[in-house]
């Protein structure tokens, strides 16, 4: 920097234009061999003809300006940090990563304004896993756990890009398919239940879930299109288990 500033002095001087002061930063080494930035100001001093007499300058510290940047900077990141941490930990499940059921809410509902809004049609398909208590006591917790981690990534395969999979409390969870009507969903529905039925799941072998969907009705609430699926889910359960029911079925 202070080297192009003296050619660029030069090359003014020898044109006749005013000359320009320099203002730069500058680390210089200091007696024990560490660094120390400074802001350096040098002002060139011209004698009648136009020629430079002397150079007048003046070096001041900046390290603790610097220091106090830098610990700025670092703060910042800092808060950046613990903000995406914060958002994460209040949208998602911590254990499978899937949404959280307080963000599913949220979702849902602006889903269902856009569902109205455009008049498209959209469904829910909600499924718990059959006989999970069995999982728990005969490999214990951890692994109970690893099986929720595994489903939420078997399930989200088999899921396209705007379906949004949420984790509804304990082994049950929830899946709202934009622009998917009732047999579209009870499709997704059935590709679902085989491909878990398919997985090995480590330590555990195979497991099997039970699932129910439902079309949002126009008027519904999300409780009055949750209920139903959830509902025909116990259906299912009762009918042995390892099957998809749909609600249209309560109404017929
Ligand atoms: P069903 O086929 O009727 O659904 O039988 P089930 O045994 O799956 O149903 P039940 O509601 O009796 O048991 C659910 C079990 O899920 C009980 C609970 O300990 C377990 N569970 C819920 N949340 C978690 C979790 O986060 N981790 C683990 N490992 N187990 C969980
Ligand atoms: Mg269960
Ligand atoms: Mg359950």
């Amino acid at each position: 920097v202070a080297q192009s500033h003296f050619d660029q002095l030069r090359l003014d001087l020898a044109a006749g234009r005013p000359v320009q002061a320099f203002r730069g930063e500058m680390e210089y080494w200091c007696k024990d061999g560490s660094t120390v930035w400074t802001e350096v100001m040098v002002q060139p001093v011209l004698g009648e003809h136009g020629e430079v007499i002397e150079l007048l300058g003046a070096t001041r510290s900046i390290a603790e300006h610097k220091r106090l940047l830098q610990e700025l900077q670092d703060a910042k990141a800092g808060m950046e940090r613990a903000n995406a941490e914060l958002l994460s930990l209040a949208t998602t499940d911590s254990l499978t990563g899937a949404w959280n059921r307080r963000h599913f809410e949220r979702i849902a509902a602006t889903t269902i304004a856009q569902a109205l809004r455009y008049q498209h049609p959209l469904s829910l398909v909600v499924f718990d896993i059959d006989r999970f208590k069995v999982v728990n006591d005969r490999y214990g917790h951890q692994v109970g756990d690893q099986v929720l981690i595994e489903l939420t990534k078997v399930v989200g395969q088999v899921l396209r890009s705007t379906d949004i999979l949420a984790r509804w409390g304990g082994e049950e969870f929830v899946v709202v398919m934009a622009h998917c009507n009732e047999s579209s969903a009870m499709q997704l529905a059935e590709k679902i239940r085989k491909e878990v039925e398919s997985h090995p799941f480590p330590s555990v072998g195979t497991i099997t879930i039970s699932l129910g969907v439902a079309e949002f009705g126009p008027g519904d609430t999300l409780n009055a299109w949750f209920s139903p699926a959830d509902q025909v889910l116990y259906d299912a359960k009762n009918s042995g288990r390892n099957a998809v029911r749909c609600a249209s079925a309560l109404f017929a």
